[in-house]
């Protein structure tokens, strides 16, 4: 089997770690520059609450400065905070179980990487969460939303099937309908934006809340 992997909130914890702390710096310089927010951690509750249901933090915090009738001067502010690329002040952490998987899966199966960023900042990424990039036979970044290009050179490169093919990630527009359009069998990692996914879902085979079940998962498929 080929196994594709996610990064962000499928391996580690993106959200966590990354997102709600840069929220909340991006909110700091707000307030700094002169945005009234009442109560700050009312005010943050908000803006988390928003970008887990948003496509991403930018559209959380353009929404969150509409609702507020603030100047939009206030969403550059914020967005030179939230995508700044200054180098990683947070420690990342992996999600529960992703190396001991990852090294379990290697012995019998093809691992592959697709992750949306820059290179940089996604392998800063692996280091800092303790993945060792040789786990992965590919690592492929994109700047692209719609990862179907590089899966597709991937089932060409490797010559397999894409029935021989699992694609887990969170995020299901960007992850994991371009898998199941290829005919590869989808597994959704209910984390970050993921975990506000409606299921059943028409382009998710396997939900899962843990990555240990994705062992199980495997198993099972790889047995037939
Ligand atoms: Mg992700």
């Amino acid at each position: 089997m080929l196994i594709i992997f996610d990064l962000d909130d499928t391996l580690v914890d993106t959200s966590g770690c990354l997102i709600y702390p840069k929220l909340e710096e991006a909110l700091v310089k707000m307030a700094q520059a002169g945005l009234v927010l009442g109560d700050f951690k009312e005010a943050l509750a908000q803006l988390r609450r928003l970008n887990d249901v948003a496509p991403s933090a930018k559209e959380a915090l353009a929404e969150f400065v509409e609702i507020l009738g603030a100047d939009p001067q206030f969403l550059t502010i914020a967005m030179q905070e939230m995508y700044s690329e200054e180098p990683f002040l947070f420690a990342l952490t992996p999600l529960e179980g992703a190396v001991e998987l990852l090294e379990h899966l290697r012995a019998h199966h093809t691992l592959a990487l697709v992750t949306r960023g820059t290179p940089r900042v996604q392998m800063q990424k692996l280091e800092k969460a303790g993945i060792d990039s040789p786990l992965f036979s590919k690592i492929l970044i994109t700047q692209e939303l719609n990862k179907k290009k590089l899966y597709k050179e991937l089932i060409d490169e490797l010559v397999v099937s894409p029935d021989h093919v699992f694609v887990c990630g969170d995020r299901v527009g960007p992850d994991l309908t371009p898998a199941k359009e290829l005919g590869c069998r989808t597994v959704h990692m209910k984390w970050g934006r993921g975990r506000h996914v409606i299921l059943p879902h028409p382009d998710i085979d396997y939900s899962i809340s843990a990555l240990a079940d994705l062992k199980e998962i495997i198993a099972m498929c790889s047995s037939f």
